[in-house]
């Protein structure tokens, strides 16, 4: 049954989304899906000087690759579109004139230059330049000139802005799910600009309207909007409308836990910090990564469940995720930890999925002069993939399961390969010949009676036979992969071994 619980992810379409964005998208999405809710999607695109062509489509599409399937939204639509502020234009200023009418905002009409001058002014005496009730008199706007002086600019076509009128001296008690009361004096406040020149409104204005009229109960967004929570809730005072609950989650620190991630983190610790590649950024999908993956890290960013449960699907979270286990203080990001869960989610993953990559992979490597069978390479993922972390790390774990090691390790050869180990290596050939059927269990039992009756050492005869199949003394379990190989091969690498080393 579904709930009046509504939520929406709210991007600007600015650039890539950074994964901290993403992280906003996937605790608004398991909070609406605990509770039965609707996520939706809302794209505000009123700054269009900080439009970028592309940006929408790889917001989207990062939300579908981690699987933040959404309710409503500009591609999906909905009974409360248009879900792209560009496109409902038209709905915010009528809002604007109504705060001017009732005075809880007015018109501006002072210039870019006229207000860089006050800044640059105040700067010289040490000070900040605030546009509010302290000076809002002695400003060019329709507080401090008279009716007649502003119908005449507003006739004449001057430009103007529309500024929220800031109340002074109010102590507001503003809420925060995750914070508790914030305690804020309103004389503090700058009178914001709600609806520009260019005729559309700002972000201020045009999120709290469509909060509003989309009827969202829960506004769950990253900490850099704190600050303008106060206003925001003047906003909603002034409108008369009911308040959404907030939250606000915990920034996202650097790996030394000290200031906000940033791309530069990234590209310093070579580690992705978008979900999809933009530009020449690689994304983490493109950097080998599942989505289990990053949805299970970005969980942890800021959250946990309050048990030692650290492999979540997505459907676990929505049932386990609660606001109030949402911590105040920043997460710090630890790439090994990705790094990690990747490990952790690839030896969930299906043996026939994992083998599939991997034979694509397979099919484009140069080195091999015969594509292995589907068969063969499930065999062979099933014995290495213990050790890997991507699906990329498959070959530089298992090259020799597809061909003769072309060199072998120096500092083996050096530390195991003895005087007598050639002769050694010679009777281990000779009774893999003879084995039969040349299955890993019967190999190893007959090296293992031969090494018993002779009297021979297992640290005689083990690394250099693994040293001569492998080309070094890494790998699984080695009467696997002389299974695996074959008798042929074996038998062939073995006297190369014999006469190379
Ligand atoms: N458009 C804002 C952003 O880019 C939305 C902030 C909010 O959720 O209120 O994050």
């Amino acid at each position: 049954m579904s709930s009046s619980i509504r939520v929406r992810f709210a991007p600007s379409p600015t650039g890539p989304l950074h994964i901290g964005g993403l992280r906003t998208a996937l605790f608004n999405y398991l909070f609406a899906k605990k509770h039965n809710g609707k996520f939706i999607l809302r794209i505000e695109d009123t700054d269009q000087n900080r439009f970028v062509e592309g940006a929408e489509n790889y917001i989207i599409q990062s939300l579908e690759w981690i699987g933040l399937t959404i309710d409503e939204g500009p591609t999906k639509g909905g009974a409360f579109g248009p879900y792209r502020q560009s496109e409902r234009k038209n709905i915010y200023k009528k809002y604007a004139e109504q705060l001017i009418k009732e005075g809880k905002a007015y018109y501006a009409f002072d210039t870019p230059e006229e207000l860089d001058g006050h800044r640059k002014d105040h700067e010289e005496k040490g000070k900040t330049f605030i546009y509010n009730w302290h000076n809002r008199e002695k400003l060019t706007n329709s507080i401090s000139l008279t009716k007649e002086e502003v119908d005449n600019k507003l006739t004449t076509g001057t430009p103007y802005v529309i500024r929220f009128k800031s109340p002074e001296k109010q102590e507001l008690t503003l809420q925060d799910e995750i914070r508790g009361e914030i305690k804020i004096d309103t004389s503090t406040l700058d009178d914001k600009v709600l609806f520009k020149n260019d005729g559309l409104p700002t972000y201020h204005l045009a999120n709290i309207v469509d909060d509003h009229l989309m009827e969202i109960t829960h506004v769950i967004r990253g900490e850099e909007w704190l600050p303008s929570l106060a206003l925001h809730h003047l906003l909603y005072d002034a409108f008369g409308w009911k308040k959404p609950s907030f939250s606000h989650l915990p920034l996202i620190l650097k790996p030394t836990g000290k200031g906000k991630l940033s791309k530069r983190d990234g590209e310093k610790g070579g580690f992705p910090v978008f979900p999809l590649s933009w530009k020449d950024s690689k994304g983490y999908k493109e950097s080998g990564y599942f989505p289990e993956s990053v949805v299970n890290f970005l969980a942890f960013l800021g959250w946990n469940p309050g048990t030692e449960q650290e492999m979540f699907s997505l459907q676990e979270l929505t049932q386990a995720f609660k606001l109030d286990r949402v911590n105040k203080s920043g997460a710090r990001f630890d790439p090994d930890k990705t790094k990690w869960y990747n490990q952790q989610w690839l030896q969930r993953k299906p043996n026939a999925e994992l083998t599939s990559e991997f034979f694509e992979l397979l099919k484009e490597n140069k080195s091999l002069t015969k594509i292995p069978s589907l068969a063969y390479t499930e065999s062979v993922v099933n014995l290495i993939k213990e050790r890997a972390v991507f699906v990329s790390d498959f070959w530089e774990l298992s090259d020799y399961f597809f061909k003769a090691p072309e060199e072998f390790s120096e500092k083996a050869r050096k530390k195991h390969w003895k005087e007598n180990t050639a002769s050694l290596m010679q009777l281990a050939l000779a009774i893999l010949n003879s084995t039969e059927p040349f299955s890993s269990k019967v190999i190893e039992e007959n090296i293992k009676n031969w090494i018993t009756k002779d009297e021979l050492s297992f640290g005689k005869v083990m690394p250099p036979l693994r040293l001569a199949i492998v080309g070094d003394l890494k790998g699984p379990h080695l009467f696997d992969i002389i299974e695996m190989i074959g008798k042929e091969e074996s038998l062939k690498r073995l006297q190369i071994a014999i006469e190379c080393l």
